[in-house]
Order: C-alpha cells, then structure tokens, then sequence
C-alpha cells in the first residue's frame, strides 16, 4: 500500500502506522492490511491545518494491534475540526490538512489545562512511523470474470468545505 512521505515534526521516537478511512458507511471493524478484527484506541492526534495551525485532537481510533495501526474516520476528523475552527478561525475550513502523529496523553491533558499552544506539543508527539495513503475500497457489484471491479470513489467533505463556497451556501 502506497505511503506519504513527511517530514519528522515530533521530538519522540516515531509510533503508530496510520491510515485515513474516507468512506463514512466504512466502520473498519477488520484491519485493512492484515483483515483480523480491530479494536479502538483513544489517542491525542496531532494535526497539522494549513496554513499553520497545529491541533491536538483526543480521538477514538480503529486499532489492530497486530500491525499497531490506527485507522481515522475522515468525516468524524473533519466534524471535530470544524467544531473547533469555526469560533477562532473559520477562514481555515476546508483547508488541506495531515495528521502528524500522536502527542504523550500526560502533556496533551496538561495542555488542555494550561492552554499551551500546540508548538509545546512538538517535543511530546512522536510522528506516524508509517503514513499509508487514504482507504480504498472496491464498489461492490457484479464483475465478469478477468474484470478488475473499479476503486469506490468516497463521498466529498460534509463539514469541512469553505464556507464561502456555493456549495456550503446550499448545506447550511
Ligand atoms: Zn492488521
């Protein structure tokens, strides 16, 4: 499976291979690199919005711990950021964005209570050690045989587009 190349941010040690689940109706109840059942993991994700905002977001993960890899649902990242940008910068939303890696829990609640800005995270985030490029799946259907069925094209952002564009205008 294809990866994404970043560069290190975190001061820890990389941790975690993670993945982006696009399909909403997904809920990746089996691993999608080895298909044994996943469990759930709740953990600070550190994400980066551009064009420089950095966020710390507690989130309940799909987990297999076999591969030690952390699935996100994309539509419930982008609800949560959303939520969190719409008061303090809603020029931001729909901006690209790329989860970093997981911040230490400790320093994450400390955080919260001392409202440190998200560059003292930094030191205390350990980066994905492998980044896989978003789910895909296959549509389901009836395919002749030899026939390769065609990549499921997943639904566009509900909650994360720019406000300003026509396309919000219609939905809120
Ligand atoms: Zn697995």
């Amino acid at each position: 499976m294809a990866k994404v190349k970043q560069r290190q941010l975190g001061g820890l040690p990389p941790k975690y291979s993670f993945m982006i689940n696009p399909y909403p109706e997904e809920r990746v109840s089996r691993c999608p690199l080895c298909d044994r059942k996943t469990g759930q993991r709740k953990i600070p994700i550190l994400i980066h919005v551009n064009p420089h905002h950095l966020i710390a977001l507690n989130y309940t993960c799909r987990y297999c711990r076999d591969c030690d890899l952390l699935v996100a649902h994309k539509h419930e990242i982008e609800y949560y950021l959303t939520a969190l940008f719409i008061e303090q910068a809603p020029d931001v939303i729909g901006n690209d964005y790329l989860a970093v890696g997981t911040v230490e829990k400790s320093v994450w609640k400390e955080g919260l209570k001392q409202n440190q800005t998200s560059t003292e995270f930094l030191p205390h985030t350990s980066d994905f050690a492998t980044h896989y490029q978003d789910l895909q799946l296959t549509r389901a259907g009836y395919y002749q045989a030899g026939q390769k069925p065609p990549i499921a094209v997943p639904p566009p952002a509900q909650d994360w587009v720019k406000i300003n564009s026509n396309q919000a205008r219609i939905k809120r």
